[in-house]
């Protein structure tokens, strides 16, 4: 993936000023005290952080980061203990680190945030990046261009920063379209704040929704504005089935104890939320020594590489954040040229993952769920309910029994050989070799259909033959997996698929343009299945995903990626070419 271009700046008087744009990126007079005054003073942000168990800040036009910064000083200084914020900025140019630190050289007050800031920044790629500059902050940044980026976003942001350069010279952050999406992305009762003043923006504010008022301005400027999101509805969504149900409350319990479920329980513990993880221990993770971690190395730029280029990234923070010892990056060598990737012990970190206050581990074997009024139930193979509550996470590889509904997963067992000794990184065709533990793995065959993970010494050969080492298999290592017919997990809410054909119908009938209602769902069940061999690549991303639905946070994924991985994608399918959902 290519970078972002860079922005071509000026640098007058210490000064940042964007040539493209022909404006500074703030006040000439007084940035910090402009920025406090308008986008901090103009949302009355320290009395709500000090309020707030939680909060989001939303801006246009990230730049040197400075208000983020002003922002996050703010609610370090004042938040409840406990608190969490999450920041949304959009950025088509991110300032390389360099050129960030040089334009917040004014204030050496900031240092210590800033160099916070410059550790957590993403690569200056296209997409959405989720980073955690501190405990309890979380930054979404979306790389790209506003109309294209705003609209993938899923959130409810309290109090909007709109500091995309002045309306005269930059049109594009202040169309209608995309106050419409300010608008959407709005939590009821939301505010804004501008140094602009213009006529015409705030009368677009007004018809996007916002009550408006005029405040004075900062320094010379007389006035600026301030608005607050009043009743007005919002556009439907273009594909409501989709959009994510509230994250509900009450106790959560996941089952499945590999490496997905293990993530995701550090997720939800990481973000304050206790957790009760059950499974049978005995899944892949359990079996074999070492996953790779990689980007998806077949397509360029299908939305599935996007999904997979985001999931390394966040795989490589997450593992190297909490489990170093079990994670080591490597490059893959071979045919397909220098790939970065890493390789993961997920037994180790599986262990390791699931060490948390908040998390409370029990071996209960397979289990099945029921539905029972509004609460989930886990019952073991001996008959015994071992978890009742309303939040149910089911993860892993096989859905288990009970899941209400058909899934097209299909087991697809596979195994690797292990060498006695330690072997270059390499990487033929779809088999990779790394070491592990001071042995070389090299795997993994695919048993398309076959539930069976039994060892069989003709694939070990096979597989070291395919690699191009002249070795004998010293051992062998074999794990269940499932895959979906298109590759990808199953990550998302589980639909109610009955309530689907009958409110989807018309999708087939030349309907498609009607504002059709959200998809109904089954109220606290979510799924996190079916990574076939990617898992451990996925896992950290998927569960930031998953932990913040539940938590009413920003999702990390845009929308269109969110989509491709939708439990109830399957089922749109098949209404829009007016087959039976239930029977797919
Ligand atoms: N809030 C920033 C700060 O604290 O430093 C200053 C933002 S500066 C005034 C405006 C920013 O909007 C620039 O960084 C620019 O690259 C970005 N921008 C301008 N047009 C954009 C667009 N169409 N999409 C996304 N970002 C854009």
């Amino acid at each position: 993936m290519k970078p972002l271009p860079l922005p071509r700046l000026d640098w007058t008087q210490g000064q940042a000023r964007n040539r493209d744009h022909d404006d500074p990126y703030f006040s000439r007079a007084d940035g910090l005290a402009e920025s406090r005054h308008v986008f901090l003073d103009g949302n009355a942000l320290d009395t709500r952080l000090a309020a707030a168990p939680r909060f989001c800040i939303g801006e246009l036009g990230f730049g040197t980061g400075l208000n983020f910064l002003l922002s996050w000083q703010a609610w370090a200084a004042r938040a409840p203990a406990g608190a969490v914020l999450d920041y949304i900025a959009v950025e088509a140019a991110p300032l390389s680190r360099a050129q960030l630190r040089r334009a917040l050289a004014p204030w050496p007050e900031l240092t210590p945030l800033r160099e916070g800031l410059c550790a957590a920044l993403p690569p200056r790629h296209a997409g959405f990046h989720s980073v955690e500059p501190a405990p309890g902050l979380r930054l979404l940044l979306l790389y790209g261009d506003v109309g294209a980026c705003l609209p993938q976003c899923r959130a409810r942001v309290d109090a909007w920063f709109l500091d995309g350069f002045a309306p005269a010279r930059n049109p594009a952050m202040w169309s209608p379209a995309v106050l419409a999406q300010v608008a959407r992305l709005s939590a009821p009762g939301a505010s804004l704040a501008t140094y602009s003043a213009a006529g015409h923006v705030r009368r677009a504010l007004q018809a996007a929704g916002f009550a408006m008022e005029k405040r004075p301005g900062f320094g010379r400027k007389r006035h600026m504005l301030v608005g607050r999101r009043d009743a007005t509805p919002c556009a439907p969504s273009p594909a409501p089935w989709f959009d994510y149900p509230a994250g509900g409350d009450g106790p959560v319990a996941i089952l499945g104890d590999g490496i997905v479920g293990a993530c995701l329980a550090r997720q939800l513990a990481e973000d304050g939320q206790a957790v009760q993880v059950f499974g049978a221990d005995d899944g892949a993770s359990a079996r074999i020594p070492g996953f790779l971690v990689r980007p998806y190395p077949e397509a360029t730029d299908s939305p599935a590489s996007r999904l997979y280029a985001l999931a390394f990234a966040r795989a490589c923070r997450f593992y190297a954040r909490h489990v170093p010892a079990a994670f080591s990056r490597l490059r893959l060598g071979g045919q397909e040229g220098d790939l970065p990737a890493a390789s993961l012990r997920p037994a180790a970190a599986v262990t390791a993952l699931l060490e948390h206050p908040l998390i409370r581990r029990q071996r209960s074997g397979p289990c099945q769920i029921e539905a029972d009024g509004s609460d989930w139930i886990l019952r073991d193979e001996q008959g015994q309910l071992r978890y009742r509550g309303p939040r149910l996470l089911l993860c892993g590889a096989r859905p288990p029994a009970g899941l209400p509904g058909t899934w097209p997963l299909r087991p697809c067992a596979g195994q690797v050989a292990l060498t006695a000794d330690a072997i270059e990184p390499a990487f033929a065709g779809k088999v990779h070799g790394f070491t592990v533990a001071g042995r070389g793995q090299i795997g993994s065959s695919y048993r398309p259909g076959e539930e069976a993970a039994d060892i069989r010494p003709a694939e070990s050969r096979q597989l070291l033959q395919q690699a191009g080492l002249a070795v004998e298999p010293a051992d062998a290592a074999a794990g269940p997996r499932t895959v979906s017919p298109d590759h990808l997990p199953l990550l998302g809410p589980v639909p109610d698929l009955p309530r689907w054909a009958r409110d989807y119908a018309g999708l087939n009938h030349g309907e498609r343009h009607r504002a059709f209602g959200p998809g109904a769902c089954l109220p606290g069940l979510w799924l996190n299945l079916g990574h076939g061999s990617r898992g451990a690549t996925l896992a950290p991303l998927a569960a930031l995903q998953l932990a913040s639905a539940l938590q009413g946070r920003p999702l990390p994924l845009p929308a269109d990626l969110a989509a491709i991985a939708h439990p109830g994608r399957y089922a749109i399918r098949a209404l829009k070419r007016g087959r039976d959902p239930l029977a797919d």
